[in-house]
């Protein structure tokens, strides 16, 4: 058994903006007065440069450049902030499905896993698989009420131990490890970890679009969440504001509450 600290969070890959792409595209249209703002991330010029091409906003009526300009447009928006702004005021955020970011969530138990993949919409993961990986060392995450409680902590250690030591029995009874077919090793794995403890540690790779860690970080940080969820997610939401403070520029910590709260939670 292993008592480790917390669930850890990593960023590992983010949608880029390719810039050479977009440049082509543009001088192909008529080359319009706008350019991606090197201060802002390329997820970010990304949004903007599809809601501007939906409306053909990217510079005011120039009847030099019908395919860039639209003649219902006399004014637009200027820079990345104010026109994200209006995107989530006006509810219009399927442009912020372009942009995803992936993690790798460690140390999360199955309880966290499966209230995670509940939701579908714009995500992809990718979890560790226990038919697979031999449960010899159990890595636990222990909840602070548990820990707090050093009768409850006994008792959740006891019990973790029991269940690891259970992992190797049924390895030795088997001879698990004297087997060479993989397939029949799959089929061991599979059966002891159904007297694997669901508050293992083990690990998850999740792919989400922007709107969707939007609307995950909002039900997920909730208090009315789960503890490990509200923290994963609570890690996740940070680092969402840090790389794309315009997309999450109307999420704020509550710290009463310890949950992130959105001016415009449907967008
Ligand atoms: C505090 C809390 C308690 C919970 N308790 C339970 C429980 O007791 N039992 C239980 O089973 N689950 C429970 N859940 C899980 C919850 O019911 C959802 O399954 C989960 O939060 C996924 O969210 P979502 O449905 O918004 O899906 P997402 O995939 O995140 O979808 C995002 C949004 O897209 C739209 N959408 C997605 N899929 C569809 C679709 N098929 N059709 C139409 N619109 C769609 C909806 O507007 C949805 O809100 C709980 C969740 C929370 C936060």
């Amino acid at each position: 058994m292993r008592i480790v600290n917390e669930p850890q969070v990593y960023l590992v890959a983010k949608t880029q903006l390719v810039s050479e792409g977009l440049n082509a595209y543009l001088k192909d249209i008529g080359n319009p007065d706008w350019q991606a703002d090197p201060a802002v991330s390329g997820g970010e010029n990304l949004i903007e440069a599809a809601g501007r091409m939906c409306y053909r906003s990217w510079q005011p009526y120039d009847p030099k450049k019908p395919e860039a300009t639209n003649p219902n447009v006399t004014q637009v928006r200027k820079g990345n902030e104010q026109y994200v702004a209006n995107v989530l005021k006006s509810g219009h955020g399927s442009i912020l499905e372009h942009v995803s970011m992936t993690f790798i969530c460690r140390n999360v138990s199955r309880v966290f896993t499966h209230e995670l993949v509940r939701h579908r919409a714009g995500m992809a993961y990718s979890q560790e698989s226990l038919r697979y990986v031999r449960l010899d060392d159990i890595p636990f995450w222990l909840p602070e009420e548990a820990k707090s409680n050093p009768k409850a902590e006994a008792r959740f250690k006891d019990v973790i131990d029991f269940l690891e030591k259970t992992q190797k029995e049924l390895s030795d009874i088997f001879g698990i490890k004297d087997l060479n077919d993989f397939t029949t090793k799959k089929h061991l794995t599979s059966m002891f970890r159904r007297l694997a403890p669901c508050g293992l540690g083990t690990s998850i790779v999740v792919t989400g679009n922007l709107r969707s860690w939007r609307h995950i970080i909002a039900m997920r940080t909730s208090p009315h969440a789960e503890a490990e969820i509200r923290i994963v997610t609570g890690k996740i939401a940070r680092i969402c504001k840090n790389e794309y403070p315009n997309v999450f520029q109307d999420m704020e910590f509550d710290s009463d509450a310890g949950e992130w709260t959105f001016k415009y939670p449907k967008v």
